[in-house]
């Protein structure tokens, strides 16, 4: 018998815990843990049914319980920390072994259950957490079940390989679900790298200076940018300098622009144009290149390069156009409902390995390590 708090510790209105096994744990003895208002005990309850009563010895707790299946308990208490702590310390008398609430659910639902609704607990938006929660309800298992039927009838290999390869096109996507994209500004010395990051966070995070070379550590913010969460990056501006922690910030700034999924180079358009300008473009020729500062005059007329968003971080002319190019940037193509989609790198992994047991033409391997994967 197995049980985990659900809920994290500390304030909250109500605590949960689940138990794993031996349901009926809590009817035993003369004093039962749980006592129903209706004094009929668990086991006399359909399975499902939502009861109210007390726990423990008095002065009781008051509790919520549900019987979800055979195995599973959940017990809802207040929260804080002493009603938990009182509930889990006679579950653990009572023979119980308290274990982290990821190990419970791998225990009761193994690994790929687990590992599913930990990408979920990991969602910091509302669009990031839906798309997990259908991967959680099913929709990846589904898909995978239906290509191992595949492998053990007379599937199509070449259909099978198409069905792997849609799936993992859409690994990147997955693995982000969980984790932010990481977007790098870029730019000169007092292009503006800093405001634009406080105008695209919604809130003031850099510290804005008109003295060059202010930011030479990175300072990063974590926001949501059209429901996608991302990590959004302010580098040392990149330029030529004799100062050596100025130019730590520097380096600092190429090796995060090198593993972005997204780069912006903010080009001061109210200055003439100086070769650092033309070097980053050139570059990082796939970035999203900002003409910064249009609330001021253009001093580079017609050699902006093509495609480059007029923004002013100071009125925020530009900001809403300059934030849906990102969300484009970062994912081109929505998923449809009903899309599988892999949510961990060991998902990813065995995919792989499958797909190249279909092209060794093994279905034996493919059957293996998709069974390994659910
Ligand atoms: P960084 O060195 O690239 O991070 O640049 P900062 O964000 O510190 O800005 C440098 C200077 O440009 C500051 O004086 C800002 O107030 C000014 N600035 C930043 N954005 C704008 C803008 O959109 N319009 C105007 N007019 N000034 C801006």
């Amino acid at each position: 018998m197995t049980a985990a708090m659900l809920t994290p510790r500390g304030r909250g209105a109500v605590a949960s815990i689940r138990l794993f096994g031996d349901c009926l744990l809590l009817d035993r003895g003369d004093r039962p843990l749980f006592r129903a208002a209706s004094a009929k005990p668990l086991a006399d309850h359909a399975l499902g049914r939502v009861l109210f009563g007390r726990w423990g010895q008095e002065p009781a707790e008051e509790v919520v319980v549900c019987r979800r299946d055979e195995a599973t308990v959940e017990i809802h208490c207040h929260g804080g920390e002493a009603a938990p702590r009182r509930i889990l310390a006679d579950l653990e008398r009572a023979g119980c072994r308290i274990i982290a609430w990821h190990d419970l659910e791998a225990a009761a639902g193994g690994t790929f259950a687990a590992e599913c609704t930990r990408a979920l607990t990991r969602a910091t938006t509302l669009r990031t957490a839906d798309l997990l929660l259908e991967q959680c309800s099913g929709t990846l298992r589904a898909a995978l079940e239906a290509l191992r039927g595949d492998a053990r009838g007379d599937g199509n290999l070449i259909e099978a390989r198409a069905r792997v390869d849609a799936i993992l096109a859409w690994a990147d996507f997955g693995r982000h679900l969980a984790d932010h994209w990481k977007v790098v500004i870029l730019g000169r010395p007092n292009a503006g790298k800093s405001s634009l990051l406080n105008a695209l966070a919604g809130f003031d995070r850099a510290i804005v200076f008109d003295q060059p070379g202010t930011t030479r550590d990175l300072v990063t913010v974590e926001t949501a940018l059209d429901g996608w969460p991302v990590r959004l990056i302010d580098t040392a501006g990149i330029r030529g300098t004799e100062c050596l922690l100025e130019s730590q910030g520097i380096a600092l700034a190429r090796t995060e622009a090198v593993s972005a999924d997204c780069r912006l180079i903010v080009l001061d358009a109210s200055q003439p144009p100086q070769p650092e300008d033309h070097e980053l473009v050139a570059a990082w020729p796939e970035s999203l290149i900002i003409a910064h500062k249009s609330d001021l005059p253009s001093a580079w007329d017609k050699r902006l390069p093509e495609g480059a968003l007029a923004v002013s971080s100071l009125t925020r002319h530009g900001i809403d156009e300059l934030i849906a190019a990102i969300a484009r940037r970062l994912v081109p193509i929505v998923p449809a409902p009903g899309t599988a989609i892999p949510v961990t790198e060991r998902q990813v992994e065995l995919l792989q390995r499958a797909r190249q047991a279909l092209a060794d033409d093994s279905w034996a391997a493919f059957d293996s390590a998709l069974g390994e994967l659910v």
